[in-house]
């Protein structure tokens, strides 16, 4: 089988970001994946086992001083020097700000072309690597395929809901010294603090989001509750962000955060197509809002027109029930 790359994002201290699991399964999907991952020396310790986990059957470790100190370049050596090494067909990395830039200045580099954002991947008719995107606003999906070197692909986070079978992976470890060029300096980190428990909405499999139908910041605590019931992250519309009623880092859609979780419930959202091109690709999507005519019934597997201070409240209810 032809190997595949798995660009992996690692934090400041090392750690593997919740996206591997599905890049790494989309790698496995066209090929034998080789987990890729930029990290300062001597941070690799631990995560070797865990990538064999997540099914890779290579883990191409980049040392370099430089990680976490420019942006994005040492990636891109990374990814340069295990291309050299393993000529992968392809090139998984998550859509993320991160990934997707070091991505896509990799294509660059080895003048191989990209597909952003994709969906799934699959192998074409003619058996070169192909991707699924989700367009204008989740109303089609096509398929794309690079013609030169390998193809390039960023994986929206959410969207591949499956993980590869676990493997004992060889490991090489190399050290980079990354030519910075031009990249962009860290100067300092300053980690975002989770003021809830609830997980982070990129990459949430389950999302409640709430629209302007909620009415006012006090009654959007409705959306939260229903949330936390779930186990899944909050979400709103750009009339709920622009009402106050939640900060703008929780905004869906065009002008927002991409979604693609297992379950999204929209409540008090009409569905405008700004709003939909944000979370169409969901797998399940419920809608409980007041106007039956209103168009995210026309995306919803699931829709209750009733009044979400009627109906949530009692699906909080038997939610709770049910897990006491
Ligand atoms: P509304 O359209 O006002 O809908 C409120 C809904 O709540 C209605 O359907 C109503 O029936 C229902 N409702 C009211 N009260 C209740 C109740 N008690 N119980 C149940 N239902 C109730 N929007 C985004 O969301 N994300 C984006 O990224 C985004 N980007 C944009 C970019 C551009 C360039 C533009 C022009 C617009 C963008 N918008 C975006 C805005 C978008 O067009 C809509 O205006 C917005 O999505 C509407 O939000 P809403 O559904 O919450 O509000």
């Amino acid at each position: 089988m032809s190997n595949v790359l798995a660009l992996i994002e690692t934090s400041p201290a090392g750690d593997i970001a919740g996206s591997a699991t599905s890049v790494i399964a989309a790698a496995a999907k066209l090929g034998t994946p080789v987990a890729v991952l930029a990290v300062k020396p001597g941070l690799s310790a631990g995560i070797t086992a865990q990538l064999g986990e997540l099914g890779a059957h290579h883990v191409y470790v980049a040392e370099s001083t430089q990680t976490g100190t420019v942006l994005a370049a040492p990636q891109v050596a990374a990814l340069t020097s295990a291309a050299q090494a393993f000529s992968p067909v392809a090139v998984i990395a998550a859509n993320s700000v991160e990934s997707r830039d070091a991505a896509a200045r990799f294509a660059v580099r080895v003048g191989a072309g990209l597909l952003a954002d994709v969906v799934d991947v699959a192998f074409s008719a003619d058996g070169t690597p192909a991707a699924s995107h989700s367009v204008f606003g989740g109303a089609y999906h096509v398929q794309g395929a690079v013609s030169t070197g390998p193809a390039v692909i960023t994986l929206r986070q959410g969207a591949l809901d499956e993980r590869a079978p676990a493997a004992t992976p060889e490991v090489t470890t190399v050290s980079l010294d990354v030519e910075v060029g031009n990249a962009a300096v860290i100067e300092q980190i300053h980690p975002a603090v989770a003021d809830s428990g609830r997980p982070p909405l990129r990459g949430a499999s389950t999302i409640v989001s709430g629209g302007r139908g909620l009415g006012s910041k006090e009654n959007f605590v409705l959306v939260e509750q229903l949330a936390d019931a779930l186990g899944g992250a909050v979400g709103a519309s750009r009339a709920a962000v622009d009402a106050g009623y939640i900060p703008q880092s929780a905004q869906v859609g065009q002008t927002g955060i991409t979604v693609s979780p297992q379950l999204y419930v929209a409540l008090g959202i009409s569905g405008a197509i700004q709003h939909l091109a944000g979370m169409q690709t969901a797998k399940t999507i419920v809608a409980i809002n007041k106007d039956e005519d209103a168009p995210i019934f026309d995306v919803a597997d699931f829709g209750i027109v009733g009044d979400v201070f009627t109906v949530v409240p009692q699906l909080i209810d038997a939610l709770k029930a049910r897990t006491n």
